[in-house]
């Protein structure tokens, strides 16, 4: 067995492309995972075929397929499933030891991804049905809440030399009982949560609640230390787990390198560090600030965190000190320099000031009663009308859009709010709620202080350097991958369609909007205010809107920010644009855009969608420049 693999098993793999359940679905496979792929043989090992292979940092989901044992005409039942790109593997484990030992193994592996899903599908997809939801697409998002790490116990067991002559051994006693302590499902408050109804339960920062129920993803019904009951946004919290990063004040995930130079000297503490992801998959950096860098030297240092070879992993920042987990190596540098450039003396965490949006203000509330808003200065107009400042219950400040009559297809788009409501990220501005009992309705999203993001730019030329641009355009891209991971095309993304907020953090707003629009000059292809400009030839010629010609805008959008808010294709009309881009031609680099910035751009305008990135491969290039590794 080679060194790197961690489990190697005959299993049997049903077939991708059969759309009904026979025997002849269900082959036998040699499967062998190693910390990069999980890749199947065909065959006896000796004279192995290798059939196919998945990237493991590009899997999405692992998990146990409920239920999954009657459905199917396949010798071994215990299924589990692995997703990746838009395909699912289900595989069926002899025992349900060898399938729990397979899905831990996994789950360790997947557990630093970029994308988990926050949906899964629990049961089998089968016969054009996923037999958990009864939906018929494919690709339809997940009906239950994806929980990587519940039930699983903390590390996987070492892989045994002989481990491929026998099924996995069963877990021992302890380790069973170290699953049921899981199941009751402990969480730690990342912020401080204001109940607004009664139903909602308070969460202090550092606190501990057990979680009791998860029906809707965004809002869990958890309990406190006193014993009281209620429902939490799901986002405030994080599971409690030694190896769980996010519950320590020091850890900012998304963290990318300019933004941490940024914080760590506007903190100007002495120590000030922050751990964050890096841009390769699985790594992560420490950003230590000194004052005393002497003459010349950057007062701050990138040290990534190193790992052993062999397993388990142990990792280091200065060699001579090895710890078997990142906390405890912090813990030693908080009062060891050893190799550092001084010692981690001030964790420095912008949590402390902006808590992320709740998916609506409270569980199960989407409709806002217009008596508790209070309305303040306007913010500026647009195609739908008016947008105010205001205040909920006289405390959260928020946007008010208020409808103009005949602007908007209201019953269609108040079908679709709750919808939208469920959209929740960091980079997409969050929509509140609405009021649709009265006209006209209103509809309230998170305030953004900075407004739209084209005026942002145009007001501050020459204020931006390269890196702040680009991290502008990873924020656009980390909502878009959200937004093509759930499945929902914008269609009308451009700087103008974006928003900034006090924090300088750039969001995707007005998502699908545009499908409400009732002014036939926006919405014809060939309309006056159609963003022909913004548009894929698809979408010009047929109106054939995807993720793909998002991606396009979003190149487009690029442009845009390294232009610091020019027009696109400045002097000429739509008629003339489209001539242009039918012919090949593209708009030209941006003084201020390098040749790999410029690179990105044109690979988001490929003539053809399926030669155009997904938002999920430009978020790890824009990621890899930011980290100066490319
Ligand atoms: P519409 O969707 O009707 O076209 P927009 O969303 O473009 O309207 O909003 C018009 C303007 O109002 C924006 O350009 C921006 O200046 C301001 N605005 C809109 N939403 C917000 C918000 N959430 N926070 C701050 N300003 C906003």
């Amino acid at each position: 067995m080679n060194s790197e693999t961690v489990l190697e098993e005959y299993l049997y793999k049903r077939s991708q492309q059969k759309k009904w359940t026979s025997p002849v679905n269900y082959k036998e496979r040699l499967f062998v995972l190693t910390n990069a792929r999980l890749t199947y043989y065909e065959g006896r090992s000796e004279k192995k075929n290798k059939k196919g292979s998945v990237d493991i940092t590009k899997v999405k989901c692992v998990e146990v397929v409920k239920n999954g044992t009657n459905e199917v005409p396949c010798q071994n039942k215990y299924a589990f499933q692995v997703v990746y790109d838009t395909n699912t593997l289900y595989i069926f484990a002899p025992t349900s030891e060898s399938r729990d030992q397979w899905v831990k193994c996994m789950k360790e592996g997947i557990k630093n991804n970029n994308y988990i899903l926050p949906k899964y599908h629990p049961r089998l997809w089968s016969d054009g049905v996923y037999q958990c939801c009864r939906q018929t697409e494919k690709l339809a998002p997940g009906c239950e809440a994806y929980q990587l790490f519940a039930g699983i116990a903390s590390k996987p067991l070492p892989p045994t030399p002989d481990a491929k002559k026998r099924p996995p051994p069963p877990l021992p006693p302890e380790q069973n009982q170290v699953d049921k302590e899981d199941k009751e499902d402990k969480v730690i408050a990342m912020f401080d949560f204001h109940p607004v109804e009664p139903h909602d339960l308070r969460l202090t920062i550092g606190e501990e609640y057990v979680v009791l129920e998860k029906k809707d993803v965004h809002w869990w019904k958890a309990r406190n230390k006193y014993g009281q009951e209620g429902y939490i946004p799901s986002n405030y919290v994080t599971e409690k787990k030694l190896d769980n990063l996010d519950q320590y004040e020091w850890y900012s995930r998304n963290m990318n390198r300019s933004k941490a130079e940024q914080l760590l000297k506007m903190e100007d503490k002495e120590g000030g560090f922050i751990v964050r992801n890096s841009s390769q998959a699985g790594l992560y950096t420490v950003s230590l600030y000194t004052k005393y860098a002497g003459e010349g030297s950057s007062p701050i240092r990138h040290y990534h965190i190193k790992e052993t070879q062999g397993f388990p992993k142990q990792c280091y920042l200065a060699e001579k000190h090895v710890f078997n987990s990142i906390p405890d190596m912090i813990e030693y540098h908080k009062h060891n320099a050893a190799g550092l450039v001084t010692r981690l003396r001030n964790p420095v965490c912008p949590r402390n000031r902006t808590a992320p949006t709740t998916a609506g203000f409270s569980y199960d509330k989407w409709e806002i009663n217009p008596s508790e808003l209070t309305f303040m200065k306007e913010l500026g107009s647009g195609l739908f009308g008016v947008v105010r400042l205001g205040k909920w219950r006289a405390q959260y400040k928020v946007a008010i859009k208020a409808i103009r009559e005949g602007a908007m297809s209201e019953e269609d788009f108040i079908d679709e709010a709750k919808v939208m409501m469920k959209l929740t990220h960091p980079k997409l501005v969050q929509l509140y709620g609405v009021c649709t009992e009265s006209r006209p309705i209103y509809i309230v999203t998170e305030f953004m202080e900075y407004g739209c993001l084209l005026n942002y730019l145009r007001q501050r030329q020459g204020q931006f350097n390269a890196d702040i641009l680009l991290s502008m355009c990873q924020d656009v891209c980390d909502g878009m991958n959200y937004l093509e991971q759930n499945n929902f095309i914008h269609r009308d993304l451009a700087s103008r369609n974006c928003l900034v907020n006090d924090l300088g953090v750039v969001k995707v707003s007005d998502f699908g909007m545009t499908r409400y629009v009732l002014d036939n000059q926006y919405t014809s292809s060939c309309g006056a205010k159609f963003p022909v400009k913004w548009s894929p030839p698809e979408v010009f010629n047929y109106s054939k809107f995807s993720s793909k010609s998002d991606v396009w805008s979003f190149g487009v959008l690029i442009w845009e920010v390294f232009t610091e808010g020019k027009m696109p294709f400045e002097t000429y009309s739509n008629v003339e644009v489209v001539e242009m881009v039918t012919r090949g031609e593209r708009l030209y680099r941006p003084r201020l855009a390098t040749n790999r910035i410029y690179t990105i751009m044109m690979a988001c305008w490929h003539e053809k969608p399926e030669g155009r990135p997904k938002f999920y491969d430009l978020l790890l290039g824009i990621g890899q420049i930011l980290e100066g590794e490319l």
